[in-house]
């Protein structure tokens, strides 16, 4: 057995989950490769080569993988597939674009959104939005595996010395061609990784409202999140969306501002350590999972809470 691991990253940097994702991967087998798929990714390789639990990296480099196109990549990862008995990514929208295209090709099942290893072919996962858990085991001989980053701890950096070697690329599918990336740049700690997120729902009432919510997110060092409604309204772009459709969080301390908790949004952020709720209605389902509940006109207990912060004059990294 050994497993292989699609690196996530930008050509540049490793994305932080590729670290939560290595930790479950060591944990279906010890012996653990990388392959690093992409342009000019000599320093994502070594960065990786680090890791401690990873065994070898294998470097694809090519014009062709610059923009970590799903097409691009399945191809070459079916080249490598063979050697190995499991196919890893993280099930965030790198992977879920990813997996389910190596999986077809491979024609097995893929099994998705691993929160626990139980062994090398049982694995535990959410289902119905997070409300019940699922023992899956699976008999194909070959597994394409997904994860859940944020159930694993991010593998640490240093002390590993895997060797790097050099891969062939596959090649470049023809019906595609890349036209523009849009990307979001924002000074503000991910949605995904950051320690503390502050989130609005349609309480908000409209866009301009959320500046309530930045401001506050700016004296925290915290991301910003929405829900559903308040995405589907236009307030805020839906890449700020947690739950079921959207991003799943489990920051140190989580606050959900005019959301009432709807088991979609529950599923995106109930695991976070600490949740604190803001709403006016004192019968809204998220104070059934909040740990503080302040029953409140968020008008008011917003600027409220800004001007406590500001006397603390601190922002907390
Ligand atoms: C298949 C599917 C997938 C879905 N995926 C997601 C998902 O990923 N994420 C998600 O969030 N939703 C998702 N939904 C939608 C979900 O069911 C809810 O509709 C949505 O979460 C509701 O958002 P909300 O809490 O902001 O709005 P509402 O349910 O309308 O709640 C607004 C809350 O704001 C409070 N409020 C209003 N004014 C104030 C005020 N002045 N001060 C304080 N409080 C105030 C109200 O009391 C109320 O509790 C999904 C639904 C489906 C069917």
């Amino acid at each position: 057995m050994s497993v292989l691991l699609i690196a996530e990253h930008n050509n540049k940097e490793v994305k932080p989950f590729t670290l939560n994702v290595i930790t479950a991967a060591s944990q279906i087998d010890k012996d653990l490769n990388v392959l690093v798929i992409g342009n000019k990714t000599e320093e994502v390789a070594k960065f990786i080569s680090k890791v401690p639990n990873v065994k070898k990296v294998i470097n694809i480099d090519n014009a062709i993988y610059e923009n970590y196109l799903a097409e691009n990549f399945a191809s070459v990862i079916i080249k490598y597939a063979k050697d190995y008995s499991h196919i890893v990514c993280a099930a965030n929208t790198f992977g879920k674009n990813l997996m389910p295209r190596v999986a077809a090709l491979l024609d097995i099942s893929q099994i998705s959104d691993i929160v626990k290893v139980i062994s090398s072919d049982t694995f535990l996962r959410p289902i119905y939005a997070g409300n019940a858990f699922a023992t899956v085991k699976s008999s194909d001989q070959k597994k394409c595996i997904t994860v859940r980053p944020t159930s694993f701890d991010p593998a640490s950096l240093s002390g590993g010395t895997a060797e790097i070697v050099k891969g062939e690329s596959a090649e470049s599918f023809s019906l595609l061609k890349f036209i523009k990336r849009e990307e979001v740049k924002s000074e503000r700690p991910e949605l995904g990784t950051a320690r503390v997120v502050i989130s609005g729902g349609r309480g908000m009432q409209k866009a301009e409202n959320f500046k309530l919510i930045t401001a506050i997110a700016d004296k925290l060092n915290a991301a910003v999140g929405a829900s559903r409604a308040a995405v589907d309204a236009g307030y805020i772009s839906n890449d700020h969306q947690v739950g079921q459709t959207g991003k799943v969080v489990v920051p140190d301390l989580y606050i959900a501002v005019g959301i009432s908790g709807a088991i979609q949004h529950l599923a995106g952020m109930k695991e976070s350590k600490i949740i604190v709720a803001i709403n006016k209605d004192g019968e809204a389902p998220i104070f059934s999972i909040a740990d503080y509940g302040l029953e409140a006109d968020l008008f008011e207990a917003l600027p409220k809470f800004l001007e406590e912060l500001n006397k603390l004059n601190t922002i907390q990294k």
